[in-house]
């Protein structure tokens, strides 16, 4: 209870402002970063909602991905701690598809070897040991859910791409003796940053 009314111009409890980070970024300014820029390592937050802002991030993603070239390209990879990514395994136009928001189930026991890469590490390739076939759930551009079950090589960019979103690099997933032959690498890249 408040007898005392509220003198005017004086805000009782204002709520903090709503913060948007969309609201600050232009898609054009995007670029890929590198290993070690420390939003690789964090841990990614959910899209609230499917706007237009993150519509034209995903755009320029999916040019930053063709243009590099690669497979797949997740947020925070262009600097956002944001848990959407984009791919297309096929290099074709009409296979470009963003997840947000994706999570990852149902993994095959089996399971396959191949050298991967990534668009943040250059040069830097480890035999990754990972499910063959995956189910991913997720929301297209338009914020609508969609599932797709894949035991083709769509399942491997998945599961590179979504590692990111929980600040996992494919560093952490190749065997000793790749991140032995990598060591050089790994160290320019750390003091190029330093
Ligand atoms: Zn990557």
């Amino acid at each position: 209870m408040n007898s005392c009314p509220t003198p005017p111009g004086w805000v009782v409890n204002r709520p903090a402002p709503a913060y948007h980070l969309t609201t600050m970024i232009s898609p054009e300014s995007l670029q890929i970063v590198l290993y070690p820029t420390p939003v690789l390592r964090e841990q990614a937050q959910p899209i609230e909602q499917v706007t237009d802002e993150v519509r034209a991030i995903v755009d320029r993603m999916f040019e930053l991905m063709h243009e590099a070239p690669g497979v797949g390209l997740a947020a925070p990879q262009v600097g956002l701690p944001w848990r959407l990514f984009v791919a297309n395994p096929t290099g074709e136009p009409e296979d470009d598809r963003v997840f947000i928001n994706p999570v990852l189930r149902d993994p095959t026991r089996e399971m396959d070897e191949m050298e991967e890469g990534c668009l943040s590490l250059p040069h830097i390739k480890g035999i990754i040991r990972r499910p063959i076939g995956m189910t991913i759930d997720a929301l297209d551009r338009d914020g609508q859910p969609f599932t797709i079950t894949s035991r083709e090589f769509d399942a491997r960019v998945w599961q590179h791409e979504f590692d990111h979103l929980d600040g996992i690099l494919i560093l952490d997933r190749m065997p000793p003796i790749d991140r032995m032959a990598n060591k050089k690498l790994v160290k320019e890249l750390e003091s190029a940053r330093a």
